[in-house]
């Protein structure tokens, strides 16, 4: 569901996925300007609420663009932050929508209601109610043509009001969406839910509407949020962390005081040794970790969009999941949605098909294959079906190869017939020969499901066992082929 895009604005054009880094109008640290120049940043997002309270009139006579004094892309958000942090703001949803016209962001945000993690069912509910009466009521209000609306989703991890927000909010006049609350979630590394929160939402709005995920904007959660169809991020984490001397890096994030080495190679990284970045000025120091920690978030999105082009997102993905328990965890909730992602998944890509452990099973390929296999297929009608282990490339010897049908045992694929092996990915994949258990459960599956498909169609039937390979033998699994079974043992 990962996808590079091109979002037009009323300031230019921006590349997603891409990281919004947040704008504190009280305190700019790196001016927008300076992160376009030198990382590269596309669009900025900055907070309404808080221009409203430190610019107010100044703001509406300017335009945002002036006071930011930047005239790339800006999106604002509304303060749906600042009540869920603080519980409520002393700004109405009109006012804030009809402020948000009159200084023209390219991208403004209603005044939702968060949900916020913790609250009961009737609270989650009416904050729900609340969002869509406010989304309706800022349709009727808004009036600069220049200025795209984004409509938040809420509905915290009550998964139905979730589905519901975002059905509902998907019919509004809306030019994308943002998906809300997950800030707690992520604080607390509630992965998992997180993967639950978004594929719920990403399931019900209209995918052709890119999608913002509140506050995550960490490299290592980054390429699991873009594999499931999120496009916009926003971080003060790069600020919030450097104020804090932490140091954010591709897969977690580390106290100052506690490196011994720098290991990154940014400019900052390669320009300043360790001991001149602690030894800086506060002010110095806020600067460069800054700077640092935008070079890693602007690096991984690098990263990700080079494997979307390759085709390799989800590969990626597993790679990096592999970096917190808790991602792990997350990257197996994602399997759950494995029927839904592959819908978006490219039937062929450019690069070969990569198995790098249980998870790889739940990919898209094999989900498509495997459903494919059992709703498409109907083999040649040959008396005789040859079954040979994965990885022998030469036929075996068979007796009568012309009235023979030749499956292969390729896992996690299962059952490969010989005519389907030049078909993408049964052609071009890389598994590892030492298998694992769930290799091995997809092959006896696959096998035992055939034969009770297609067995009584056969004469005879020929398994060149390996138990050695499969860790037991395959004779189980052909159960009700056995009276016209012959089984061929590896000699030697
Ligand atoms: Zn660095």
């Amino acid at each position: 569901m990962g996808r590079i895009g091109k979002l037009t604005t009323a300031h230019g054009e921006v590349t997603t996925p891409t990281l919004m880094p947040v704008i504190d109008p009280r305190d700019i640290v790196l001016t927008p300007r300076e992160m376009r120049r030198e990382f590269g940043a596309e669009i900025v997002i900055t907070n309404a609420y808080l221009i409203l309270r430190h610019y107010g009139e100044k703001a509406t006579r300017q335009g945002v663009h002036r006071i930011l004094r930047y005239d790339g892309p800006i999106m604002t958000d509304s303060g749906g932050y600042q009540i869920l942090r603080y519980g409520t703001i002393d700004v109405g949803p009109e006012e804030i929508v009809l402020y948000q016209d009159a200084i023209a962001p390219d991208i403004a945000t209603i005044l939702d209601i968060p949900t916020g993690i913790g609250v009961d069912r009737g609270r989650a509910a009416e904050t729900v109610e609340i969002t869509l009466e406010r989304a309706k009521q800022a349709i009727r209000l808004r009036s600069n043509p220049k200025v795209a609306w984004c409509g938040p989703v809420q509905g915290g991890t009550f998964y139905d009001l979730v589905a519901k927000c975002a059905r509902e909010i998907g019919k509004l006049d809306y030019q994308l969406h943002a998906i809300g609350s997950p800030v707690e979630l992520l604080e607390e590394y509630r992965y998992a839910e997180i993967v639950d929160l978004v594929m719920t939402a990403k399931q019900n709005l209209p995918p052709e509407r890119p999608t913002h995920l509140f506050g995550a904007g960490h490299p290592m959660m980054l390429p699991l949020a873009v594999a499931m169809g999120c496009d916009l991020f926003d971080s003060a984490a790069y600020v919030l962390y450097a104020k804090d001397d932490r140091y954010i890096t591709p897969d977690k994030t580390l106290k100052l005081n506690d490196l011994a080495y720098l290991p990154c190679e940014c400019p900052i990284c390669s320009e300043y040794t360790l001991d001149e970045i602690k030894g800086a000025s506060r002010e110095e120091r806020v600067k460069l970790l800054a700077k640092h920690n935008l070079s890693v978030i602007f690096g991984e999105l690098r990263r990700i969009r080079q494997a979307i082009v390759e085709g390799r997102l989800l590969e990626y993905v597993e790679m990096k999941c592999r970096a917190h328990p808790r991602l792990l965890n997350a990257l197996r909730r994602l399997a759950v949605y494995r029927d839904f992602i592959e819908r978006f998944d490219p039937v062929t890509k450019p690069s070969a098909f990569f198995y790098l452990g249980p998870e790889s099973a739940d990919r898209p390929e094999v989900v498509r294959y495997i459903r494919r296999f059992a709703e498409r297929y109907e083999p040649p009608a040959l008396p005789i079906l040859a079954i040979v282990p994965a990885f022998e490339k030469e036929r075996p010897k068979l007796e009568d190869p012309d009235r023979t049908h030749l499956v292969r045992l390729i896992p996690p694929f299962g059952v490969v017939p010989e005519e389907l092996e030049d078909v993408y990915p049964l052609g071009q994949f890389q598994v590892p020969q030492e298998l694992d258990e769930r290799q091995k459960q997809t092959v006896v599956d696959s096998l035992s499901s055939y034969l009770r498909r297609f067995g009584h169609r056969y004469e005879k039937v020929l398994l060149f066992d390996d138990p050695a390979r499969w860790g037991k033998s395959l004779v189980d699994a052909c159960e009700v082929v056995r009276e016209k079974l012959t089984v061929v043992t590896p000699t030697g």
